[in-house]
């Protein structure tokens, strides 16, 4: 595992987006070069003998980190998008919110049963919209061979959310308790 202090890089804003709220913003990780090489690095690390053959992301910080990701493993990578963004077919998976819910879509040809996929995003809080991916994923018939985080809200208890859906390995690099 990296000596890289992740945590240290990534900052709080309170009261981000709604008062009692604490955002994590992690551009200030990624605009420094160790610090997202080493990200990238270590996720990739993780799932480096997974077999992954596709890596999502989900809109759009998912795209930043799960792209090269992707390029490390050389995976293929597919966006999983809000609705109406992606040009052809898709296939689609609901989601609950705190107020309401959402939507991610796949191309429908972007995911073969044989594909062995890794699901990457930035941070995890509730774990739904890692639900929803691993069911949109399950929608192709193709296996889960992973999600990989760079921060766990730990406190949210995610994991258990995500293990009504798949017993998928969940990496994170940084926990919080
Ligand atoms: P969940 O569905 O509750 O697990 O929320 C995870 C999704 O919301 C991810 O796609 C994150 O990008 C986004 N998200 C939630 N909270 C934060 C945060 O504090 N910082 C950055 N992204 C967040």
């Amino acid at each position: 595992m990296s000596s890289f202090d992740f945590e240290g890089h990534i900052t709080d804003i309170v009261d981000y987006p709604k008062p009692g709220v604490v955002f994590k913003d992690i551009t200030t990780l990624l605009k420094d070069p160790d610090g997202f090489e080493a990200t990238i690095d270590a996720i990739a690390e993780h799932f480096k003998d997974a077999g992954v053959t596709k890596v999502v992301g989900a809109e759009a910080r998912g795209f930043m980190i799960g792209a090269p990701v992707a390029y490390r493993l050389h995976a293929g990578f597919v966006p999983a998008r809000k609705p109406g963004k992606l040009p052809r077919e898709v296939r689609s998976e609901s989601y609950d919110l705190e107020y309401g819910s959402d939507e991610l879509q796949i191309h429908a040809d972007a995911i073969e049963p044989d594909d062995v996929v890794l699901i990457v995003d930035d941070l995890v809080a509730t774990g739904g919209t890692a639900e929803a991916q691993a069911k949109l994923i399950k929608q192709f018939g193709a296996s889960l061979a992973g999600m990989g985080f760079l921060m766990e809200l730990a406190f949210l208890n995610p994991r258990q959310a995500i293990a009504k859906v798949t017993d998928a390995d969940v990496f994170s690099l940084v926990q919080v308790r």
